[in-house]
């Protein structure tokens, strides 16, 4: 459009009161978009695309001024004194980051230090070698939600009222720690075990946790001793300081918890196979969910796997109930979130990146790429729901849909083919 021609950039910002009264909500979008002059007009009080560029990050400067064409009467109205915000970055490059580096393994993660929005879930990708523990120990702050990428697995935990359990994971498998179990994790080979941790708590860091050796260390001997009912002098090695993740022995595959070889006694299993569950196969790819239906102990957070076809779309849709963080294992996407008032922000991700969305807000996920998108969704509800746009219109009288979208009745009519969550190239 001739909105984004040079030129304009050099017109005078001639913001008169009856530009303003043109652009208010009292005028039509009809009325603005029939008048040429005027949206460039209102373009260029903000100093054209050079004034958008500095306000607005690289990615979304261009979709700015292509979406001013149709709609600055609104975008570029200074006299706007409650403009939103502009929408906050939803993407984190995660895996680009150093992280935390141990001889045996490695930590990195995604909290609102990292990424603003992401106020109600946090995640880390944790690579253990084998033989390798993330040391016992517990969270304050937070539920834990995993999945295992690759390579295998042993966990610990330890409920409030006096039962235990151990489980051996590998590739697709998930476990649940309620916020305050106490917990460890061992690599247990061959090669390196890779998972995705995702806790309900933006504000959470894997790098807060309450660990036994930090604990430990900090305690007088003689108060340890006389705690676990041994001389002091067996303390006298206790690592100083947090070991956090340290080496150790490649653990038995039927180990058991307790000395004397008592059975696991946990009512409700940690343990969860989310890649054993059958699909919902899609046009373009499929979806596995483990809510607390499905996996009960789960009861603070549902989690997901996706997998998008090239060219697929994870269609638009809403969660209701819960905020939702991403972590993309292959491919390469653009995820659109919708945040209302006039605000919609596409983040170009791949593998590696964590991203948010925020409770209700809209979004969808195009494969752009040429192989499969695969991505680990975590959810802060123990419940899964999720509004679709293209069901929505299903359930809606076509007279109503024709007049709010402005298609043809007959369309609308016709619009009977089933709403699926992931579309098929176009
Ligand atoms: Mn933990
Ligand atoms: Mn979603």
């Amino acid at each position: 459009m001739s909105d984004r021609q040079p030129t304009d950039t050099t017109t005078p910002a001639a913001h008169t009161p009856s530009e303003a009264a043109a652009g208010s909500p009292a005028a039509s979008n009809a009325e603005v978009l029939a008048t040429p002059g005027l949206s460039r007009r209102h373009f260029a009080a903000l100093g054209g695309a050079t004034a958008l560029g500095a306000l607005l990050p690289r990615s979304i400067v261009d979709r700015a001024a292509a979406a001013a064409g149709d709609r600055s009467g609104r975008e570029a109205h200074p006299a706007v004194a409650d403009a939103p915000e502009p929408l906050p970055a939803f993407r984190y490059p995660m895996e680009s980051q150093t992280g935390r580096v141990y001889a045996v393994g490695s930590a990195k993660e995604s909290t609102v230090k990292q990424m603003p929005v992401a106020e109600g879930l946090a995640g880390v990708s944790m690579r253990l070698q084998p033989g390798a523990i993330r040391e016992l120990h517990w969270h304050a702050l937070a539920a834990e939600w995993a999945f295992v990428v690759t390579g295998h697995c042993q966990t610990t935990t330890f409920d409030p009222e006096g039962r235990s359990e151990i489980n051996n994971f590998g590739p697709g498998d998930v476990w649940y720690f309620p916020r305050g179990f106490a917990h460890s994790i061992q690599g247990s080979g061959p090669g390196e075990c890779h998972f995705v941790l995702i806790f309900d708590n933006g504000h959470f860091s894997e790098y807060g946790t309450f660990s036994l050796t930090d604990w430990t260390s900090l305690t007088p001997t003689h108060v340890l001793a006389q705690n676990f009912g041994v001389a002091e002098s067996v303390f006298a090695k206790v690592p100083k300081g947090e070991l956090y993740i340290g080496p150790g022995r490649v653990p038995s595959a039927d180990a058991v918890a307790r000395p004397d070889g008592a059975a696991h006694d946990a009512p409700v299993t940690h343990k969860y196979r989310l890649l054993a569950q059958a699909p919902r196969e899609s046009p373009g790819g499929t979806i596995r969910i483990v809510s607390s239906v499905e996996f009960p102990i789960s009861g603070g957070m549902t989690g997901a796997y996706l997998t998008i076809a090239p060219g697929g779309l994870r269609t638009m849709h809403w969660h209701p109930n819960a905020d939702e963080w991403q972590y993309y294992v292959t491919g390469q996407a653009r995820l659109t979130v919708f945040g209302s008032s006039g605000r919609v922000r596409t983040e170009d991700v791949s593998a590696g990146d964590a991203t948010y969305i925020p409770r209700g807000y809209g979004h969808h996920i195009e494969n752009v790429g040429s192989e499969q998108c695969r991505i680990i969704a975590g959810f802060n509800s123990g419940f899964y729901q999720e509004i679709g746009l293209a069901a929505w219109m299903h359930n809606i009288p076509p007279a109503l849909m024709t007049d709010n979208l402005g298609i043809p009745e007959e369309t609308a009519r016709r619009m009977e083919q089933p709403a699926v969550p992931i579309a098929a190239r176009a």
